[in-house]
């Protein structure tokens, strides 16, 4: 059994709060909102369950007054309101689980869960601090979790000042955005003023300083040179089980850090990887979470694994399409049973190597078409090719962007054959942007 497969700890099981035989389904409360790549994958996970629906988002379905029970809009940006409104929406029509789809769900997800009182759920202060990226870090030093050193700046403070007092090189990142929104690598002060700018412009967006706290500071940290991993993991009673771990054959060495390829199993020695499981353990105790997805970035140097981040939900974009577990369980039926607490047959992942590729964005502007798709579809190997981008839409490359283009997924019985189907496929398709 390779080392990744290895459970960490017993897997998650049923706590007995099935519903007797005969007795009504359990009802699923699903966050999603608008801007999420994950509807379809959760809905259909959802509906191979037996449970009653109830799908939330931000703003009002056109569909919300025919199905008024299974359709609402909750304000995602206001935890407490949203949790408030949920609470007298249960007392007729309980609610078992609620599940956030994304980043931008997890805290009033937290929310929603506490006000009712439900099992399998994290605190609001455990999933609120690793979406505060400066938190974040201050959590994990103190409980001795290897991460950069790091300072935090106003948007307002002055840059030159600011950076005569950072060391070289850096990375400078938003607090509160994610897949490398405004994560810029500056190698002397020159590139860093440039990137306090560029990223003070980002934070200046309406929609980003809806965010709330932390939306007008840049954090700093040291750049930590070596590969990069991302441990797919669910956590059961505050005990980590690695689902799995992905490797990141791109070397992501700014100065702006987009994700492409991810292939697992990992190709790092069995020991590597179990230091990187128990640090991700340690960052998830250290932060408080105990139940559901975690998605943890891991860098490793000479020294080890260094924790970038942790985030309590599960991977992102229509990466989780790489994932199969037992005798075929998708992530979001595991992390629909889990906070249901369903039975889980087994948390082994299937046995073949799998991979997916963001498609990687060549260029700013308009996206008028893409050539080779079927050419890019018959490479050997290649499960599925999909665009997510549409014609006419504008194409953002980091480090202002943060919409994808698309996925190309692979299957194949190693993870090198995996990654070259991957880049095979990529180099059949031709994006015309104007
Ligand atoms: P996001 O939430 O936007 O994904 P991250 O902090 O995870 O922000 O940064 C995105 C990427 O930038 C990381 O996956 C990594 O490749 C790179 N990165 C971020 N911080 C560092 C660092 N201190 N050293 C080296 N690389 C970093
Ligand atoms: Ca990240």
């Amino acid at each position: 059994m390779p080392p990744e497969q290895v459970p960490t700890t017993r897997p998650a099981t049923s706590r007995g709060d099935r519903p007797a035989p005969g007795g009504k389904p359990k009802r699923l409360l699903l966050l999603i909102p608008t801007t999420t790549y994950r509807t379809e994958d959760f809905v259909e996970a959802a509906r191979r369950l037996e449970v009653d629906l109830v799908i939330a988002s931000e703003r009002p379905n056109v569909m919300a007054s025919e199905f008024p029970d299974h359709l609402l809009s909750l304000p995602f940006n206001d935890p407490d309101a949203a949790a408030r409104q949920v609470e007298v929406l249960a007392r007729t029509r309980p609610i078992h689980a609620v599940v956030p789809v994304d980043d931008t769900t997890t805290v009033v997800g937290a929310a929603i869960a506490e006000r009712l009182g439900l099992p399998s759920a994290n605190s609001v202060a455990a999933v609120s601090a690793t979406r505060n990226k400066l938190r974040m870090r201050e959590i994990l030093a103190r409980a001795g979790v290897p991460g950069p050193d790091h300072v935090a700046f106003s948007v307002t403070d002055d840059s030159r000042a600011a950076a005569r007092r950072v060391p070289y090189p850096c990375v400078l990142k938003p607090l509160v955005l994610s897949a490398s929104r405004g994560v810029i690598r500056a190698d002397d002060e020159g590139e860093f003023i440039a990137a306090f700018r560029r990223i003070a412009a980002i934070l200046a967006d309406p929609e980003v300083q809806a965010l709330g706290e932390g939306a007008d500071r840049i954090l700093v940290e040291r750049f930590i040179p070596g590969a990069e991993v991302a441990l797919e993991g669910l956590l059961n009673h505050g005990e980590l089980n690695t689902l799995a771990l992905f490797d990141k054959p791109d070397p992501l060495d700014g100065p702006f850090f987009e994700e492409t390829i991810y292939v697992t199993p990992s190709r790092l020695p069995a020991e590597t990887q179990r230091a990187i499981q128990v640090c991700a353990a340690r960052a998830a105790t250290a932060l408080g979470l105990q139940d559901g997805p975690v998605h943890a970035e891991v860098r490793l140097d000479a020294e080890g694994p260094w924790m970038l981040e942790i985030a309590a939900r599960s991977i992102g974009g229509l990466c989780s399409r790489t994932l199969r577990f037992g005798t075929g369980l998708t992530l979001e039926e595991i992390i629909l049973r889990h906070a249901l607490g369903l039975p889980i047959e087994s948390l082994e992942r299937e046995g073949r190597a799998a991979g997916v590729m963001m498609i990687p964005i060549p260029k700013g502007g308009i996206l008028e078409g893409v050539e080779g798709l079927a050419e890019a579809r018959a490479v050997p190997l290649i499960e599925d090719v999909t665009i997510s981008a549409h014609k006419g839409e504008e194409i953002v490359p980091l480090p202002e962007g943060h919409r994808y283009l698309g996925f190309i997924f692979s299957r194949a019985d190693t993870p090198a054959e995996t990654e070259a189907a991957l880049r095979q496929a990529h180099a059949c398709l031709r994006f015309v942007i104007r």
